[in-house]
């Protein structure tokens, strides 16, 4: 049992409007989802990926309006890249300035990265990978042929790297690629959200709020499988949750000793599964649980829009 690689990663932002003018207006993704933290439905919960919000393009955020900024660090995924079709990065980088935002470039097994920071702090980037189809969404001036086909991959970094890469290597079995500098590189099946990169040294801790990554999800094929990896992060001493309805997904939740929190989501049965393909991300949606305090919980939530920016 292998995990095909990442299904999504969600994160701790500011303002619900800013932050989805910068991922549907700037980056072109779709948003798939609007729904409130199942934990904690006073806030909202939002998806972003591709067209059809497929596992390895979602990306979703906890807006915490007036909390604090946070610290990226150890016990983090430090940095979020995206994957886009060879030859489109010249048009990122236009973009990226065009809307004034600083970036380097930065270069990391023969491949070529944008590194940016988004509207709340979050660490980007932007590489060109030839595998993985493309996103059929256009918005915003953000076609198929340049858009983002969602993630290459992340870097972690860990308060303890050894322990974060015998868990990737023994739990979620990645294979090895190799070594450079101060990162090694992990790979899995899939054909996006398939590289993740460690840090080798330890980075001094983060601190959880704005601008920094709650956590990482991992693919599982479906709920029978899921039921198994419980079983194996049991086995390896690690202590996992109970598996909890996420209703777009069933989920399990662990942390590694290296402090990152990892969850193994599964495939389905996604987003299409309380609205309509053509009308998702439209309305809030709610879980059966929390219907009958729609009112109560749906009007305090300052309303915020898709918009060309
Ligand atoms: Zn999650």
């Amino acid at each position: 049992m292998k995990t095909a690689g990442i299904h999504h990663i969600s994160a701790i932002v500011g303002n619900a409007q800013e932050n989805v003018d910068f991922y549907a207006g700037i980056l072109g993704l779709r948003l798939v989802k609007k729904t409130v933290n199942f934990d904690d439905p006073g806030t909202y919960h939002l998806y972003f990926g591709n067209e059809g919000g497929e596992p390895g393009t979602l990306i979703t955020f906890f807006p915490w309006n007036r909390s604090y900024r946070g610290k990226v660090g150890g016990g983090q995924v430090g940095i979020t890249s995206y994957a886009v079709p060879m030859g489109a990065l010249p048009f990122w980088e236009k973009r990226l300035s065009h809307y004034d935002i600083p970036f380097d470039k930065v270069e990391r097994f023969g491949e070529t990265y944008l590194q940016f920071v988004d509207v709340h702090g979050l660490i980007l980037e932007i590489v060109e990978r030839s595998e993985g189809k493309e996103n059929p969404w256009t918005f915003n001036g953000v076609t198929p042929e340049v858009g983002i086909k969602g993630f290459a991959g992340t870097v972690f970094f860990s308060l303890k790297p050894e322990e974060t890469i015998k868990t990737v290597e023994e739990v979620m079995d990645l294979n090895k690629l190799g070594e450079e500098g101060d990162v090694v590189r992990y790979r899995s099946s899939s054909d996006r959200g398939n590289t993740i990169d460690i840090k080798k040294t330890a980075v001094p801790k983060g601190r959880m709020g704005i601008g920094t990554v709650h956590h990482i999800a991992w693919r599982a094929k479906d709920e029978q499988e899921l039921k198994a990896w419980q079983d194996r992060v049991q086995e390896n001493d690690l202590q996992v949750t109970e598996v909890k309805d996420r209703n777009y997904f069933k989920a399990i939740y662990y942390r590694e000793h290296g402090d990152i929190l990892f969850e193994i989501a599964t495939d389905g049965p996604g987003f299409a599964h309380d609205e309509s393909y053509e009308k998702m991300g439209s309305e809030v949606m709610l879980p059966p649980a929390y219907e009958n305090r729609r009112d109560e919980l749906v009007n305090p939530l300052l309303p915020i829009e898709v918009r060309e920016v």
